[in-house]
Parts: C-alpha cells; structure tokens; sequence
C-alpha cells in the first residue's frame, strides 16, 4: 500500500493571524515524518510528533500551556498496531521530547504507561537528558497564565487547544499513532486527558491508526480513538469513521474536538466540530504535502 503520513496540530479556534504558523509546522512536521515512513511507520510519527513539540506555535513540548503552578507538564503516547506496541507519559515535567520517552517506553520497559518522577526517572535510566521546566516556558504562555491565574480557574473555553498527533502506514501495512500535548491551559497539576490514554485519544490496530484531539474529559467519556476504530472494524470508510465519531462525541457526550484516521488500505479521514483544526497529508508519490486549516 501507498505509505502515508497525516498530521494534526489540534482543533481549535485558530486566530486568523496564527494560521501560516500552524500551517507551517504541520507541513514541516509531515516533511520529518516522511523522511522516515521508508525505515517505519512507527519512526515516522515518533520524529513528526517530535518536530511539533519542539515549535512553540502548538500546545506541546517548548511553548505548551501552562498548569495551575505554572509549569509545563506533559502527556504523549505512541502506539504500533500490528504489534500492539504501546508507550505512554504523563503529567513529566522535565522532558523536551515527551513522544521519544513514550518510545523509550514502548521499546524498553515491560509496562506501558509511566507518569511524573517516575517516568523522568525511567528516561534518566534509558540516559535521557532532562531539562530545567523553565527551559519550555515562553512568554507568550507565561502572560496567558498571569490572566487565568487572576480567574483562578482553568480556562471554560473549549476551543483553547493545539494538542499535535500524527499518523502513519508505512510500506509494510504497518500502521502507527502518537499524540502530544501540553494538556489544557491553568489544568490542576496532575490533570491527565484524553491524548495519552490507549483507545481514547490514541490509538492503532492492524487496521487502522488514530489520533485526537480536543476537550479532553469529554474525549475521555466517549473512549473516542477507539470509537473510531469500532467504525472502521464495522466497515466503514476513513472518512466516515472520522465523521461518525465526532457525531458521537458531540451528540452524545456535547464534546468538540477532531480526529485523524488513516486505514490498512491507504485510505485517511479526518473530522472536526471546532472552528478550526490544522492538518496535514503526506502520501508517497505526492510532489509536496497538503496543509489545510
Ligand atoms: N485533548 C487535550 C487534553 O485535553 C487537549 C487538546 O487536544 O488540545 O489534554
């Protein structure tokens, strides 16, 4: 099959003066994917997952929201379907690259999902290096939270959000997922969502492989990556697996959000219910990859 890279750098209501930002990141990021769709799948989605959490344009990684303490503090996963390989981190608060440890994970360690110190410690064992959390604070994030912490509560607003995950078929039908996120902004420390949850806001098959993103709690309760996957098991296409899904999670659950879904035979769909939500399609053979907002 035709391998294949598709890109999201989070559903929200992107200001018109961000845009070429975010276009911009999710096109490099589908460059440094594709650049490795010919090793794997997996090291595809690792390095554009990386690319985004290294740009401060998204809420990942250097640049993301800040919790309530204000600090950076941050979840990611990989998975690999066919192997039902899986790596998660949560709530670490010293790592730049927090998809290379979740790989680490999926690689090296005999559990799946660490969090806090002990996941930073697991990275120190695999010679990591961790950083000062400070080095990942910006000053745009450092004024959002001096206005939130004036509110003294996390953000209502559900389209604050630029959570970035990535998806990929490589030449051997392999099919991998991954998803970052700096979480929503003024969280309680602590706060897990939806992204690095196996089958919620991530998740992949020998079928097919998802990421979310979006408000996380109502992500949570819809179990959303897996819903997606549920269509696509019942014979649905791509799209419509994608659309489907975001029917349920704002009908049912009065959740916003988006997905990215790309399926064993080369097919991919994507769907949201927010303003706005940056993507990006990189398939072999194209000329140059596709970025829509
Ligand atoms: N889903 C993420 C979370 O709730 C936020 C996002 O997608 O931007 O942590």
């Amino acid at each position: 099959m035709n391998p294949l890279i598709l890109i999201h750098g989070g559903a929200w209501d992107i200001p018109d003066d961000l845009v070429d930002l975010h276009l911009k990141g999710v096109t490099d990021a589908a460059v440094c994917g594709m650049r490795l769709l010919q090793s794997s799948a997996l090291d595809a989605v690792e390095a554009a997952v990386s690319s985004m959490e290294d740009d401060p344009t998204f809420d990942a990684g250097t640049g993301s929201f800040l919790n309530r303490d204000g600090k950076v503090e941050l979840d990611a996963v990989i998975c690999e379907g066919t192997s039902m390989r899986v790596g998660a981190v949560g709530a670490v608060h010293k790592i730049r690259n927090p998809i290379t440890l979740a790989r680490k994970i999926l690689e090296k360690c005999d559990t799946i999902f660490l969090v806090s110190e002990g996941a930073e410690q697991f990275a120190a064992e695999q010679g990591m290096p961790l950083c000062d959390n400070e080095d990942m604070i910006i000053q745009r994030e450092k004024e959002r939270w001096k206005a939130l912490s004036k509110e003294k509560k996390p953000t209502q607003d559900f389209f604050k959000h630029g959570t970035v995950g990535a998806v990929a078929l490589d030449r051997k039908n392999r099919l991998a997922a991954g998803t970052s996120t700096g979480g929503t902004p003024f969280k309680h420390p602590g706060r897990i969502g939806d992204s690095p949850l196996l089958g919620v806001g991530t998740y992949a098959t020998e079928k097919c492989a998802v990421s979310c993103t979006g408000w996380g709690e109502a992500i949570m309760k819809a179990g959303l990556a897996k819903t997606v996957s549920d269509f696509v098991d019942r014979g649905e296409s791509a799209q419509s697996a994608a659309e489907k899904s975001i029917d349920v999670l704002e009908k049912r659950f009065s959740g916003y959000g988006g997905v990215i879904v790309v399926t064993r035979d080369g097919g991919y769909g994507i769907a949201y219910n927010t303003p706005r939500m940056a993507r990006c399609v990189y398939a072999a053979g194209m000329a140059a990859p596709t970025a829509e907002i």
